[in-house]
């Protein structure tokens, strides 16, 4: 029970907009249930009919029946024996008796009586089931929106934690399995609670004493349920685990599959893959195993009672109307038992998928926008690092008490080793991250209290994960400001020197080119996202080795589009290749998260110091000749 109620409360807050159709669908599956219950009672009429009528048409049982009854509520007695004849005499012209004429009416009556209850049965089936699936569908689709919602709000640090595979899976497979529990198992448990009840009245009213009998064997269900309940669960957590790892297999897979296919690994990782398929498969089956047990062992078990009936029956001397209106009846009632404990296993096994889910909307990013954030609309004076202090982790600090301002114009080199901070101080520039300690602010406002909006629009970056999007080139340009019209985006394209190559493709700008820029080579694809950033036109470019994935030939025509774009803005420079640092302004060497060295590309070639020493390496010496 406690996992339907999770399910429930996390589902309530999306099935609320629909209520409409969900209360159409839940008052269907009432009428279902209803409706479905009704078999008994008309199980019953017609079995009577086949003796003479009677002067009273209430069997012997049903009597005692009414007898105990009385004792209970005296007067409910009149009544039901009220209503008893009341629906009888009006029932009696419609259905043959034995013993009686046939006339029209009758033989209609025949025909028809049980078509007309099955279709007011099945007709309540559809239209519940339609309800509710209706509403789930929405319901899934909205919840999948606010999950991708969520991702996007998170901050990097989320993601730099989570697994793709783990994340996919929850946006997936986990709304997947909700989504069967709200489309069926709200219908049945509607249904199958409502047909229990009217069938347990029904079987009430047909025979009391038979009733009690019958429902002692209902709570001997509720063993293997709670058993088989707890069973499906842990399948369930297993085969979430498995699934994470096969799905971040598989994107690893495909995102580097050039590497896969250059070291012949397509072998291994077919084996990987098979491996956590075969436990998928494994706790899979554990949970058929939980779903499908259920049915044998309340078969057995309602049988039991059954059989107990049978031999009640022939002790009493039932009417042979009872025992068919009971037989069905605990038939029904069994049937409606087994239905419930499926949902039973169902809600367990989504019950682990919601808490995954209700996990991720707990989650809060840890950089987040102030309430009333500043707009800056322009850059005038300049950008500061004051004693910035930043880890990825706690207790590792990867910048220490940081300190750098760049006056607006400026083009500042950042050079170092690899490891040293130099993409972190990008990542906080950006404020993808808060720094632990001090703060960056541009033009005297810190990062912290500007709208995330006004501080990227004023910055381009070109970094060395060059994106492209399965968009047209035009499209892919225009991500840079998405109002630019296609003349704008076919001048930033000449600017970045792309205007060329996109002519050539085969529909030039509106060349589609393919998942991750298939289509194009790392050159072509790194003026395209520099045509991005002019497009754009920010004050601040930053650049983050933005040649570094290129061959030389690739680089030098990429360079020249940079320092176009570089001209008459201020720009922050990261490289690992210092001859791209010669034109800066200044330049600053990191070591260990701390400026070790600063000045002019000459002045630290004299110096004689480490970049002196990391510039030797890379073959450029003092006054020598780039
Ligand atoms: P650089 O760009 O100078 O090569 P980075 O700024 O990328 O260096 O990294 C600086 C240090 O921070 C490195 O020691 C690196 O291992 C660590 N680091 C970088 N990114 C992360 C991350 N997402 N999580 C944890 N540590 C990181
Ligand atoms: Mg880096």
């Amino acid at each position: 029970m406690g996992n339907i109620k999770t399910v429930f409360k996390f589902g309530a807050h999306y099935l609320r907009r629909y209520w409409v159709r969900l209360c159409a669908g839940l008052l269907l599956g009432a009428l279902f249930g209803l409706a479905n219950a009704s078999f008994i009672g008309a199980a019953k009429a017609i079995t009577d009919r086949f003796q003479p009528a009677k002067p009273v048409s209430v069997g012997a049982a049903a009597s005692t029946t009414e007898h105990q009854l009385d004792k209970v509520a005296p007067g409910l007695k009149a009544r039901l024996a009220n209503f008893k004849n009341r629906l009888n005499a009006a029932m009696d012209p419609w259905l043959p008796r034995v013993g009686e004429a046939l006339d029209w009416r009758r033989i209609l009556g025949a025909l028809l009586f049980l078509p007309l209850l099955v279709t007011l049965r099945s007709s309540t089936d559809y239209g519940s089931s339609y309800c509710l699936g209706w509403v789930s569908e929405r319901v899934i689709n909205d919840m999948r929106i606010e999950v991708l919602h969520k991702f996007s709000t998170l901050s990097l640090d989320f993601f730099n934690r989570s697994k793709t595979g783990d994340l996919l899976t929850r946006i997936n497979s986990d709304t997947a399995k909700l989504q069967n529990c709200l489309k069926s198992g709200a219908a049945e448990i509607v249904k199958e609670s409502v047909s229990i009840i009217g069938v347990i009245a029904m079987l009430a009213w047909l025979n009391w004493h038979l009733t009690v009998f019958a429902l002692v064997f209902l709570p001997a269900c509720l063993v293997p349920l709670a058993v088989l309940g707890r069973k499906a669960r842990r399948a369930a957590k297993a085969s979430v685990k498995a699934e994470i790892l096969q799905s971040s297999q598989l994107v690893e897979l495909i995102s580097s599959i050039r590497v896969i296919k250059a070291y012949s690994l397509e072998g291994q990782q077919v084996n990987r893959y098979t491996k956590l398929a075969r436990e998928l498969v494994r706790h899979g089956m554990k949970g058929v195993q939980a779903r499908e047990m259920i049915n044998p062992l309340l078969e057995v078990v309602s049988m039991l009672g059954v059989g107990a009936l049978i031999l009640y029956i022939f002790k009493t001397q039932t009417s042979i109307g009872d025992f068919v209106g009971f037989l069905y009846g605990v038939m029904a009632l069994f049937i409606s038992v087994r239905k419930l404990a499926k949902v039973h296993i169902m809600f367990k096994q989504a019950s682990v998928g919601v808490e995954r889910l209700a996990e991720i909307m707990r989650e809060e990013p840890s950089v987040k926008e102030p309430s009333s954030p500043k707009i800056l609309t322009g850059f005038r004076s300049e950008i500061r690092f004051d004693n910035v202090s930043f880890g990825y982790v706690p207790d590792r600090l990867v910048l220490q008490d940081f300190n750098l301002a760049i006056p607006r114009g400026m083009q500042v080199g950042v050079a170092g080793a690899s490891g040293s901070g130099k993409s972190t101080l990008v990542n906080l520039l950006f404020r993808f991250y808060d720094p632990a300690q001090g703060a960056i602010s541009i033009d005297g406002v810190p990062l912290r209290e500007m709208s995330f909006g006004s501080l990227r629009g004023l910055m381009a970056l070109v970094s060395q994960e060059i994106v492209v999007f399965d968009q047209t080139v035009a499209e892919n340009i225009a991500l840079g400001k998405p109002t630019a019209t296609r003349a704008e985006i076919e001048t930033a394209a000449r600017e970045a020197n792309a205007h060329e190559f996109i002519v050539r493709l085969p529909q030039g700008y509106d060349t589609l080119v393919g998942e991750r820029g298939a289509t194009l080579s790392g050159g072509q694809r790194q003026r395209i996202s520099i045509a991005r950033a002019f497009v754009r036109n920010a004050p601040i470019l930053v650049l983050d080795e933005a040649t570094a994935s290129l061959d030389s030939a690739a680089e030098a025509e990429v360079q020249r589009a940079i320092d176009h774009l570089a001209e008459h803005r201020t720009v922050i420079s990261v490289a690992h290749r210092l001859s791209t640092l010669a034109k800066c302004d200044r330049v600053v060497v990191l070591s260990h998260g701390k400026i070790v060295e600063s000045g002019t590309f000459e002045e630290l070639l004299r110096q004689g110091n480490a970049f002196a020493a990391m510039a030797a390496r890379q073959g450029i010496v003092a006054g020598g000749n780039l």
